[in-house]
């Protein structure tokens, strides 16, 4: 099941401690950038959880 990003707690990119982090540490290329803020593309998202142990703001989370 792909990631789920919680939007008010990631904000605007440019405002992210990590400066965008989970975007650079994605090697499936699922997360991405569009209009400053975060997306994903869920298809593309091999639930590699990079992301989630990565995000300084603990902005993306799998459902449980
Ligand atoms: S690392 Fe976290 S705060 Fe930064 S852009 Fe990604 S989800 Fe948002
Ligand atoms: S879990 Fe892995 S593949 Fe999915 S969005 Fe996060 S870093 Fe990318």
């Amino acid at each position: 099941m792909p990631v789920e990003i919680d939007m008010e707690k990631c904000g605007q990119i440019k405002d992210c401690p990590g400066e965008g982090l989970c975007i650079k540490i994605c090697e499936q290329g699922a997360l991405i950038e569009e209009d400053g803020k975060l997306v994903i593309i869920p298809e593309k998202c091999d639930d590699c959880d990079l992301c989630i142990q990565n995000c300084p703001n603990q902005a993306i989370s799998k459902k449980s």
